[in-house]
């Protein structure tokens, strides 16, 4: 296939441009060009491929396919001389990412020693893998600080090609993975590396450089990083949150952190606090039960309890004396029957099940001194209980009238 003239190796900037389409073909079951010439960035090298139209039509992928580079279209364009434009807020934006990368690397190396094993640049987020094994927050602020000055001090980036039996005299930070001619990167005396993608001119296009995250991963560590307007938008976020957050503590935003964790504390011991409470009204609520009732099989529908606090009383009534207890609660959409007998009575409750499954739709189970149904038609609740109660005045010797 022909080998395409890349307009990007020698003007990052230029956006737009005449081309000949020289092949028409097919990529995945879309219409795809080759041109003779384009300003379009492939996929390649850790950095996304460019956005655009060629001909007014919109350009869905682009691939290079050993030199020659496949514009993969929405739509089918006609051949001869098209006019290419290439969407330049997401070109701009992988500029900043990349040429932010090269001098992120430099900065981790000459920092701390760490060498890049990989890099990706992301649509939201890029990342770094570094052969590192852990980072201090005074190392962590040491290499921004490092590729922030290298930022502002708005050095040239400058690209040539080296041919590969020279490239021995250029201080790559890595060596190169292609043959050939090689073509170099050089921020202006700091980082030389052999990259074919789209970079800044000036270190200063990159804005800032912020690292925003990390995570261990095969033993080394992976930075995530944000440069130019990724960096503006990450810290526009983040700011909002935390001045929400300082408004809602009434402190300023350095407190929010201590905040957080006192009041992450304050639930921890007021829940404690709760539980222990609800277990003394839950033995005196089971008192008041057995005071009430007229012997020692209890039965009734609850109109204000939820299936687990229902459970939780019968639990405590029947560890309070020799008591079976029928509790039927109608909760959202299903009812709920719990039975329940003390430890002294010998009834199989598990019996039950067939019981009432005869009676209503229902499932559930449980062991020989709990078990819970859960029927749909909780309209039907009492006719359950009434069945159960049944079942109990036959079935357990101590309960038989
Ligand atoms: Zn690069």
């Amino acid at each position: 296939m022909p080998e395409t003239r890349r307009l990007y190796f020698e003007d990052a900037y230029l956006m737009e441009f005449d081309a000949e389409v020289v092949s028409k073909t097919e990529h995945e079951g879309l219409p795809a060009v080759i041109l003779d010439r384009t300003a379009f960035y492939p996929e390649s090298g850790g950095q996304s491929w460019d956005r655009g139209t060629l001909g007014g039509v919109e350009v869905l992928k682009v691939l290079d396919l050993d030199g020659a580079i496949l514009h993969v279209l929405k739509s089918e364009i006609a051949g001869g001389m098209v006019h290419g434009r290439v969407d330049r807020p997401t070109r701009f934006d992988y500029m900043q990412q990349h040429t932010g990368q090269h001098i992120l690397s430099q900065a981790f190396f000459e920092t701390l020693k760490g060498e890049t094993l990989s890099f990706h640049l992301g649509p939201d987020v890029s990342t770094l893998e570094i052969g590192l094994r852990a980072i201090s927050d005074a190392e962590w602020d040491k290499v921004e600080d490092r590729v922030n000055a290298i930022v502002w001090e708005d050095r040239e980036v400058k690209t040539y090609f080296v041919p590969e039996e020279k490239i021995g005299e250029v201080p790559l930070r890595r060596p190169p993975k292609k043959q050939g001619l090689l073509r170099v990167v050089e921020v202006d005396g700091f980082d030389y590396s052999a990259c074919g993608g789209t970079h800044c001119r000036r270190t200063g296009e990159v804005g800032t450089v912020k690292l925003t995250g990390v995570e261990k991963i095969r033993g080394n560590l992976r930075f995530e990083f944000r440069c130019g307007g990724r960096a503006l938008r990450d810290h526009r976020g983040k700011d909002r949150t935390v001045r929400k957050l300082a408004g809602a503590f009434s402190c300023s935003d350095g407190e929010v952190a201590a905040q957080v964790e006192k009041l992450a504390a304050d639930s921890k011991a007021l829940k404690k606090r709760a539980r222990r409470l609800e277990e003394r009204l839950a033995a005196f609520e089971a008192g008041e039960v057995i005071r009430a009732a007229s012997g020692p099989l209890i039965a009734d529908v609850l109109e204000d309890k939820t299936p687990d606090e229902a459970r939780f009383l019968a639990l405590n009534i029947v560890k309070s004396g020799e008591f079976a207890v029928v509790f039927g609660v109608r909760g959202e959409s299903q009812g709920h029957l719990i039975a329940a007998r003390s430890d002294s009575l010998t009834a199989d409750l598990r019996g039950l099940v067939p019981v009432i499954g005869s009676i209503l739709p229902c499932k559930g189970g449980g062991g020989p001194s709990l078990v819970e149904l859960v029927t749909p038609e909780k309209a039907r609740l009492q006719e359950a209980v009434d069945a159960a109660v049944a079942w109990l005045q036959t079935n357990e010797q101590k309960l038989k009238a």
